[in-house]
């Protein structure tokens, strides 16, 4: 049966510095209960928003970004509805109608599918910006069981993009897809930082057949879209086979037990009573500002920075790998303006450097788990000498730079086999006394001759375990003569 899927996608502007309509900050996390507040984001009388201009601007040009019909203006809408974590009883939005104009409409989103290399698009209904509620917390037994709830505000007030699709979607892992590649933008346009907690939710459409649809609401992580989405396909066509009729209903998607389950009847649009917010004047976009913001979503053009790294012989995945963490594409792109082997600095920083951090358990979007600029180029130079096999610099230096990032290379690189023989052969000669105990069976004399041979080798990283093995080696030959 046909599947259709739309999906609404809400991203917190984290990076936006500060919340929509006042001077509190954006990003909330870490912050005691009730400690980014402020007169405007609690709703009290007398606050008035004023619309943050960074906020506008990166909502602009994530519009321009997604091939948008731009407004002249824009007007904010309140969203009336009644529930503690909203201190004015409205969520101040945008709607397309009831005088509200959203700041896009009829965009588009191509995404690509990175296994195939094929580029899907998906037509984009509208943007609106709106401000997040605060959250309603509740202890002893949740929403039924607790005899009282805990608001915390922090959040109140945070910028949000609702990005809302056509229901253009074949497929779940299409849906997750674009949600992950829309993420992805939204991080160089420099919108949101995907990895905090909470910072996205999604709310999917689906039907199948023909049929009325349902909407899955809050998903919470990009596997659960295509999860959620897979198993309300299911569940619809079990009903349809078993000859029921699928209703217009809106479900919860519960992560723990991986289903979804009904939440209520769809509210209809009218029940909230959008108008005109009238405390916040139409907005105009003025052409300066369709400029600037033009300039932000250019340089954060996904399929163009890919396009970059293919012009270099970069392989497909390779450059997937790198444009997905994006402080190992900036090392990769001034690496190479630096004179880097374009192909080998790719396989370095994409493929191995990144395993590494992952199997060591580093975090590969924090731009400190990567070595400086200058490092990286001397890696890149060294393995294309030629002095250490590739297997060496993968096996023992790249693991060694991962784990500190900020050692100097000489530091971490491994002896080449011939300056361990000269140490060891210079160190046989002067401890003669040494070398008598230990073949004596004075077994802690070798520990001593290690000591000396690493000293002779001076700073560079070496594995004592190499050199011991080389001394008995040595010693044995010596003997046998
Ligand atoms: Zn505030």
């Amino acid at each position: 049966m046909r599947v259709v899927i739309g999906l609404e996608i809400h991203v917190q502007m984290s990076e936006a510095g500060s919340k929509l309509f006042c001077d509190c900050k954006a990003d909330y996390r870490g912050f005691n209960v009730n400690a980014n507040v402020c007169p405007v984001c609690l709703g009290l009388p007398g606050a008035l928003p004023v619309v943050s201009k960074k906020s506008l601007e990166l909502a602009l040009a994530t519009s321009l970004a997604l091939k948008c019909e731009v407004p002249k203006f824009i007007v904010f809408t309140r969203k009336h509805y009644f529930y503690p974590d909203l201190p004015k009883n409205y969520q101040i939005s945008m709607f397309e109608r009831a005088g509200g104009v959203p700041i896009c409409r009829n965009g588009v989103i191509s995404f690509l599918d990175p296994s195939t290399w094929e580029w899907k698009t998906c037509r984009v209904r509208r943007i609106n910006i709106e401000e997040d509620p605060g959250r309603t917390v509740y202890e002893e037994g949740g929403i039924t069981g607790s005899p009282y709830a805990l608001v915390d505000y922090n959040r109140s007030g945070v910028p949000l993009l609702e990005i809302v699709t056509e229901p253009d979607i074949e497929t779940p892992r299409d849906a997750r897809l674009l949600v992950e590649y829309l993420l992805l933008m939204l991080e160089y346009l420099g919108v949101t930082n995907p990895r905090l907690e909470g910072v996205f939710r999604v709310d999917a459409n689906v039907s199948i057949g023909g049929g009325e649809r349902v909407e899955i609401k809050n998903i919470g992580s990009t596997l659960d879209v295509e999860k959620a989405l897979n198993y309300e396909i299911l569940r619809q066509t079990k009903i349809r086979e078993a000859g029921g009729v699928i209703e217009r209903e809106t479900r919860h998607w519960d992560a723990m037990r991986g289903i979804t389950r009904p939440l209520r009847h769809k509210e209809y649009e009218e029940e909230y009573l959008y108008f005109p917010d009238p405390d916040l004047p139409p907005i105009a976009i003025t052409e300066e500002m369709v400029e600037k913001a033009l300039r932000i979503a250019e340089k954060a053009d996904l399929q163009v920075l890919l396009g970059e790294l293919l012009k270099l012989n970069v392989p497909p995945e390779h450059a997937w790998s790198l444009l997905s963490t994006k402080p190992s594409l900036e090392l990769f792109r001034k690496t190479v303006s630096l004179g880097g082997d374009p192909q080998l600095t790719a396989r370095i920083l994409a493929v191995d450097y990144k395993g590494e951090l992952r199997e060591q358990g580093r975090d590969p979007y924090d731009p400190s788990s990567w070595p400086p600029l200058e490092t990286v180029l001397e890696l890149v130079k060294l393995t294309l000498s030629g002095v250490y096999p590739y297997d060496t610099i993968k096996g023992l230096v790249i693991p060694a730079l991962a784990s500190n990032p900020q050692a100097r290379l000489e530091t971490v690189l491994p002896e080449k086999a011939g300056d361990i023989e000269v140490a060891v052969e210079e160190v046989i000669r002067e401890e003669v006394k040494a070398v008598r105990d230990y073949l004596q069976g004075k077994t802690q004399a070798l520990n001593y001759l290690v000591g000396r041979v690493i000293k002779k080798i001076g700073r560079k990283a070496v594995d004592p375990r190499v050199i011991r093995e080389a001394l008995e080696k040595r010693i044995k030959s010596v003997r046998s003569t």
